[in-house]
């Protein structure tokens, strides 16, 4: 077809929507962004809360995210003035912490753990041995199985898989440890660890989410020619003789000759009701809470960002030393557990109770909010299938975290998609 007869629709203005969305663009073919909320972002977006912008999430991205970065430098955005890049290091409370050493990778990683704080030698050497056999496998498993059960095969003790595996595992995976890919897992310590010490390095926000991605990559669509519709949700798409009739609320109908469905698995279920290309998979979800405690401004944490290896809260995010909130600190609760059976007041004044044992010198906190995020992540299960990018109809693509990659659902994971899906359109 010739590009200048390509007529483009993409559905969901999250990351994987945007990114497809502005690949299109940018190659120059007529394409039109349809978000059904009335801001850009999905789940990883800005949220007003008093007089200040706080992110429906804590977000973390990874040195070892070079989609996500490379939109970003593409669109224009300075890292440093976006982003805090802190080099790898661990401070998990009450006793264990991990720093990377300036070494080549994996070596930063390796010495790093051979001198961790908190752990008894035979726990390092435990460490250091699953490291090198990962890297002698080239970090492809035989096959998948729940990351436990590898770890249990693989003998690491129960306090580096308390004070170490298991947080990370919920950190990148956001599934439990008992169910979670052991094979996404590795993928992501391989792609980490495993060749540049900055892929390791943690890549913290400094502003909101919305400033940070999904508002300079809107305007890059549109600077190229984009159509970005707010509050528009499709309702439903049907095959015509030219391509695709998309149904837009309020019964609109327009017409495409390509169609990137963007949204979550869900949701694409309700829109291709009538198209033949249901995925065997059924998608299960996995919450995360966001607790925003507001201190007294003065009130500082001694890292931007600590670990909680016991206890209800996980990590604690200092937003003073991160997007200069003073004293407001985030707290993520990742993954399912006891504290989704307490009411949000019962679980903030939970967290603020355990940051106080953890820092006695917390003065009394002002206010809190809690951003609870029930559908936050597919599951990222053993085994589990996740569809192509191409469906099992010509020009109808699918892109979002859940779509087949090697990636849990992660900013980097839906920006691949949404490349991939552009690829696609581009080649047909
Ligand atoms: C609380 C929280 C914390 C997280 N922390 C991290 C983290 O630290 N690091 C990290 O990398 N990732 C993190 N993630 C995951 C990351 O945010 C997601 O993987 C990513 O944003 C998913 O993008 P997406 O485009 O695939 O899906 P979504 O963001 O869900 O986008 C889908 C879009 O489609 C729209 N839509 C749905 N139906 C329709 C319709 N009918 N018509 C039009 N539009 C429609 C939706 O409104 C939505 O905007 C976190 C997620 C949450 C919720």
């Amino acid at each position: 077809m010739d590009v200048s007869l390509k007529k483009v629709a993409v559905i969901g203005g999250g990351l994987a929507g945007l990114s497809a969305a502005n690949k299109i663009a940018e190659a120059g073919i007529d394409v039109t962004l349809f978000e059904a909320a009335p801001q850009l972002g999905g789940r990883a977006r800005a949220v007003v809360w008093k007089d200040q912008l706080l992110d429906n999430g804590q977000h973390i991205l990874l040195g070892a995210y070079q989609q996500s970065l490379n939109l970003m430098a593409s669109v224009g955005i300075n890292e440093s003035q976006a982003l805090l890049r802190l080099p790898l290091a661990l401070n998990m409370h009450p006793s264990f912490s991990l720093k990377a050493k300036n070494l080549p990778a994996p070596l930063h990683l390796l010495f790093g753990l051979s001198s961790a704080k908190g752990l008894a030698w035979h726990e390092r050497f435990a460490a250091i041995r699953f490291f090198l056999w990962l890297k002698a496998k080239h970090f492809k498993l035989r096959h998948d199985e729940p990351l436990l059960d590898l770890l249990n095969r693989k003998k690491q003790p129960p306090r580096l898989i308390k004070c170490l595996w298991e947080p990370l595992c919920l950190a990148a995976l956001n599934t439990p440890i008992t169910t979670a890919s052991a094979q996404v897992y590795v993928n992501v310590l391989r792609d980490s660890f495993n060749q540049s010490k900055k892929d390791s390095d943690l890549l913290l926000p400094k502003v909101d989410l919305s400033a940070l991605l999904s508002e300079p990559v809107a305007e890059n669509i549109k600077k190229n020619g984009g159509k970005i519709v707010l509050s528009s949700a499709v309702n439903d798409i049907k095959q015509n003789a030219n391509g695709f009739e998309l149904n837009i609320v309020g019964n609109k109908v327009i017409e495409f000759s390509h169609v990137v469905i963007a949204t979550s698995p869900h949701h694409v279920h309700s829109i291709t009701s009538q198209l033949n290309i249901a995925s065997e998979t059924t998608f299960d979800y996995q919450p995360i809470y966001t607790v925003y405690i507001q201190y007294p401004s003065h009130t500082k944490l001694k890292n931007p960002m600590t670990g909680f290896a016991q206890g209800i809260a996980q990590w604690a995010f200092d937003r003073g030393k991160l997007c200069g909130q003073d004293g407001l600190i985030a707290v993520i609760i990742s993954a399912e557990g006891s504290h989704q059976t307490l009411s949000q007041k019962e679980l903030a004044d939970a967290v603020i109770d355990e940051l106080k044992a953890a820092f006695p010198d917390l003065p009394r906190p002002e206010s809190h909010k809690v951003i609870a995020e029930k559908r936050a992540t597919f599951a990222c299960t053993a085994g589990l299938k996740r569809p192509n990018q191409q469906t099992k109809i010509k020009s109808l693509y699918l892109a979002g975290d859940y779509t087949e990659g090697d990636y849990p659902a992660t900013i980097e994971g839906a920006i691949r998609s949404g490349l991939s899906a552009a690829h696609l359109v581009l080649q047909s």
